[in-house]
């Protein structure tokens, strides 16, 4: 048997355990931070908590006899993944990173790139009157001291005391259509959309709302993580992976 950690918390890595579970070789289990509210759990075995750092999650892989960790954590989670490197490496296991491909501007979109949220809060503060933050509930202090702008804050669960004073607060969790996003930022008269690069199809559909609407985006790159061994765009590519491993006997 081959045991696999997934390090979880998005769509792609209930997938992935969605594929692997009731595979007779592969025995998986997800971690999740366990810090939303209403947790979504995938198939199969789960734990929840963090593992205090790098050590805490290597610790974890001896005890539990890891064969191989993946991370499948948000393209914003950076601490878990570093932690991941870090831990593998001291563990001598693989790291596959299952990480979803960014999404790239097409025709029609106007995005500004930045490099933080602060950074977007700046830009913010001087261009847009009504904006929509759809950065989830990290990040939302960041645009507080801001005064002048009203901001319609979109999270799963509500953000920390930290939030700018002038906002309607929207609970939801995607996946969301074009046509409901457009409604959306039609009713509320929003002139900027601010998002992080998350990827994925569960987000996207505010990005084509604003491009049918002419309204510009506020795009805040991802930071930087190390690289696995192996890194895939899909759940497909990292079971495929795991299972041409076992063919040849690796693990
Ligand atoms: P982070 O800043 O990288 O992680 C903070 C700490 O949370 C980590 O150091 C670790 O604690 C713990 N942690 C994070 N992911 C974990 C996991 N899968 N299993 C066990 N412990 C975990 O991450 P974050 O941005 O707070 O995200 C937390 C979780 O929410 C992740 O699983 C991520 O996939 C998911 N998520 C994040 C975002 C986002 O925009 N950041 C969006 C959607 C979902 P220890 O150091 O104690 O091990």
């Amino acid at each position: 048997m081959t045991k696999v950690l997934v390090l979880g918390g998005t769509s792609e890595a209930r997938t992935l355990a969605e594929m692997l579970d009731g595979d007779p070789r592969i025995d998986v289990v997800t971690s999740l931070a366990g810090r939303v509210r209403e947790l979504v759990l995938p198939q199969g075995e789960t734990r929840v908590g963090g593992f205090g750092g790098a050590d805490g999650l290597a610790e974890w892989i001896a005890r539990e006899s890891v064969d191989v960790l993946v991370d499948a954590t948000h393209p914003f989670a950076a601490q878990i993944s570093v932690s991941a490197r870090v831990a593998a490496d001291a563990s001598r296991i693989p790291l596959v990173q299952l990480i979803r491909p960014s999404w790239l501007p097409e025709q029609g979109d106007s995005w500004t790139p930045v490099s933080s949220t602060d950074e977007a809060a700046t830009l913010v503060e001087s261009v847009a009157d009504r904006a929509f933050l759809t950065i989830g509930r990290q990040g939302v202090g960041s645009f507080a001291r801001n005064e002048r702008t009203w901001f319609l804050v979109r999270s799963i669960d509500a953000p920390g005391p930290s939030i700018p004073p002038n906002h309607e607060l929207l609970l939801a969790r995607g996946p969301f259509e074009t046509t409901g996003e457009k409604d959306l930022m039609v009713s509320r008269g929003i002139d900027v959309l601010v998002s992080k690069n998350s990827g994925g199809a569960m987000t996207e559909a505010k990005l084509a709302a604003a491009r049918d609407l002419g309204i510009p985006v506020v795009m805040i790159a991802r930071p930087p993580v190390p690289p696995g061994d192996h890194v895939a765009g899909h759940a497909a590519d990292v079971a495929a992976w795991l299972r041409s491993r076992l063919r040849r006997g690796t693990s």
